[in-house]
């Protein structure tokens, strides 16, 4: 079976066609510049890389050119659009009735465009993507993967806000959770790695958003992410969980809008807000090595919040199996590793340091000293193949 995952953005379109028999990714690539222009970049292993520019008003123009390239003589994998037999699509948000992975119809479509206000940067082009593949592919199922949905299990006591009740009730304002489909991929093989399907297991997922969720048997039981993907641990640019009071007082001393300040909390603040000098955690760890005190500060306020996150999260589920570092931050800075690591062994967290200095990267790595309680994993994600399972488990 031979499954397409889209991940369409507002002015992109990543794609991966998956081989089910094999797991094998036959291609993969990205359209971006929808609307403006636009570039492709397409790759399938064991041929050339290609790249060019083409011209992309919108997301049906970028899959129709997706499809044009995967059925190419020269540059495709398939004989024709007919082998796709699924597609499946990403979506940050299902709210609150899209609980799990789904096929999507005209009901499920109305109800995410029902919820855009709680997703207004993800959930409009995800609804376009969908649109698009579904008018180009109109023969096969579509399924929805949600980023939500691995939180539909959470208990009411961690997912209402201390706020006035109605105002979960009028605006459905509540803990939702994101990096569902990450979380869930690791989660999943950890508990394979501990060959224990009711592990207590604490996954960090750490890259340009950054969450950290807990799951037991199975089933995510918290997580550091609410009612946005700007709660939780600092990120690139986003500050995470700050004094909720922050907000409505730099409002008032900087006289800015909701939206300016909303966007100095959630594009200008984070590593880079602190550091001044990047997004970026390569950059900044360059810079810290440089002397710049200002990165060194940000990456230890960004080690602080992961240890005090983890900590809450083996009070909250009374022990931890394992703990899992994925995404770009998690898979590739030993460093900070160590740093959350350290200091841990109290409740059996402890990591071998020449295991975790060099274990090679994008591999699944074990990184537990010898003797400690708790298993410490790297595990590279992989949310496309996740989506791809979805879909497949859903249309077979
Ligand atoms: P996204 O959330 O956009 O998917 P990624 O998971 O790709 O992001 O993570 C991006 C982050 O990973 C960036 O901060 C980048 O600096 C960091 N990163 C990638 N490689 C390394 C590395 N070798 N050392 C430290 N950080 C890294």
């Amino acid at each position: 079976m031979k499954i397409l995952v889209v991940n369409a953005g507002s002015s992109s379109l990543k794609y991966q066609l998956f081989d089910m028999e094999t797991g094998e990714v036959l291609a993969k690539g990205n359209c971006e510049r929808i609307g403006i222009d636009g570039l492709i970049t397409h790759k399938c292993p064991g041929k050339p890389d290609y790249k060019t520019q083409a011209d992309f008003p919108d997301h049906r123009a970028a899959i129709e050119f997706v499809l044009k390239l995967l059925t190419d003589k020269t540059l495709g994998v398939i004989d024709s659009v007919d082998a796709i037999e699924a597609v499946g699509h990403r979506f940050a948000h299902g709210g609150e009735k899209l609980r799990k992975s789904s096929v999507l119809g005209d009901e499920e479509i109305a109800y995410l465009e029902s919820i855009v206000g709680l997703n207004p940067l993800h959930g409009p082009p995800a609804i376009s993507g969908f649109k698009a593949c579904k008018e180009v592919m109109p023969s096969v199922n579509h399924v929805g993967v949600f980023d939500t949905s691995y939180y539909a299990d959470i208990q009411e006591h961690a997912y209402i806000y201390p706020i006035p009740y109605e105002l979960y009730e009028k605006y459905k304002i509540r803990k939702y959770g994101f990096h569902g489909t990450s979380h869930r991929y690791v989660a999943g093989k950890a508990a394979e790695m501990l060959g224990d399907p009711n592990a207590k297991i604490i996954t960090c997922h750490l890259g340009n958003g950054s969450s950290i969720t807990a799951t037991v048997n199975g089933k995510a039981v918290d997580t550091s992410m609410g009612f946005t993907p700007q709660d939780g641990v600092p990120m690139g640019t986003r500050s995470g969980a700050i004094d909720p009071t922050i907000p409505t007082y730099i409002m008032k001393a900087e006289n800015l809008t909701a939206d300016e300040t909303e966007k100095l909390l959630n594009g200008k603040s984070g590593l880079y807000g602190v550091s001044g000098i990047s997004s970026d955690c390569r950059d900044i760890r360059d810079a810290a090595a440089n002397g710049k005190v200002r990165a060194k500060l940000a990456m230890k306020i960004l080690t602080h919040n992961i240890k005090k996150i983890v900590g809450s999260y083996v009070a909250e589920m009374n022990g931890v199996d394992a703990v899992v570092f994925t995404a770009g931050i998690g898979e590739n800075d030993r460093d900070l590793r160590a740093e959350v690591c350290k200091d841990m062994s109290f409740m059996g967290i402890q990591i071998d340091e020449e295991v975790n200095a060099t274990c090679p990267r994008g591999e699944i790595a074990d990184i537990t000293a010898k003797g400690a309680k708790v298993k410490t994993f790297v595990i590279p994600t992989n949310e496309e193949y996740m989506i791809a399972l979805d879909t497949q488990n859903l249309t077979k």
